[in-house]
């Protein structure tokens, strides 16, 4: 006789804000963090996509960080 067990992993939402990150989320970045966890600069990238709010670059970051880069400069 086998068993079904049907497992409902309920994932629970961590909505835990850690209290003070002493540092930038961004890869490598040893800055102190301004805005959502990042520095002024890599807030800037998080803004523009280039990365996601755990620090991490996006798939298409090269691209992203192609035009972005243009774009400042034209700015
Ligand atoms: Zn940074």
């Amino acid at each position: 006789m086998s068993e079904e067990k049907k497992k409902h992993e309920k994932q629970v939402p961590n909505n835990v804000v850690p209290l003070g990150p002493t540092k930038c989320c961004g890869e490598g970045c040893n800055k102190k963090p301004e805005k959502a966890g990042f520095c002024a600069e890599h807030f800037e990238w998080f803004k523009a996509g280039l990365l996601t709010k755990e620090g991490m670059k996006a798939a298409d970051f090269e691209k992203k960080h192609y035009h972005f880069m243009r774009a400042k400069k034209s700015a």
